[in-house]
């Protein structure tokens, strides 16, 4: 299954880690997802975006559009794959907002492309923002739903990838339990 494939580039590339892991809420967990690790590949980013891009082959598209920072490769790669324009949004004083002079016209047909949802915030604001600006949304294209399919946007919306992290409060964590080193992704330093 194609699903197999993209889950063997995450861990050739270190995208996906397997062990004991300090997530930054402080829980632990078996497992850690870093996209970056993965988008720094332009023939991985183009296998993978290329999912997302045949999913909407057939829809009409006239914009691509992702959240700062994640999502903006993938937005790039989809709207280079479709040869679309690709526009991103970005927070100012908390508020996703669209800068840079670029603009959405009204009845314009956007994509929403992501690299990683969890609860799904950051896309939810940048369709309200489209919306405001009078666009229509064709849908949602993510690489990672670590909802496990349970965020629903509303909209068509596919993700090359499916999971659910599953973490542990550091008391009832089995890792620990089992006397294996804790790690702090991004760092060195074992706790
Ligand atoms: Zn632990």
């Amino acid at each position: 299954m194609e699903e197999n494939k993209i889950l063997e580039i995450f861990l050739k590339t270190n995208a996906l880690l397997r062990g004991h892991f300090l997530l930054t809420s402080g829980r632990h967990s078996d497992q850690y997802f870093q996209c970056a690790k993965v988008l720094q590949y332009p023939e991985h980013t183009e296998f993978i975006c290329s999912k997302i891009t045949g999913y909407f082959k057939n829809h009409e598209i006239d914009t691509v559009i992702s959240p700062a920072i994640g999502g903006i490769v993938v937005g790039q790669e989809v709207a280079r794959q479709l040869n679309k324009r690709f526009i991103f949004t970005e927070r100012e004083n908390g508020k996703m907002t669209l800068r840079r002079g670029f603009t959405i016209e009204k009845g314009e047909r956007v994509l929403i492309c992501e690299d990683v949802v969890t609860t799904g915030g950051s896309v939810f604001e940048v369709i309200e923002n489209a919306k405001e600006n009078g666009a229509e949304i064709v849908g949602v294209g993510m690489i990672v739903d670590r909802s496990n399919g349970k965020v629903d946007f509303g909209v068509p919306q596919i993700s090359t990838f499916q999971t659910e992290v599953i973490s542990y409060s550091h008391d009832e964590c089995p890792l620990c339990k089992e006397n294996i080193p804790v790690v702090k992704p991004g760092s060195r330093k074992i706790k």
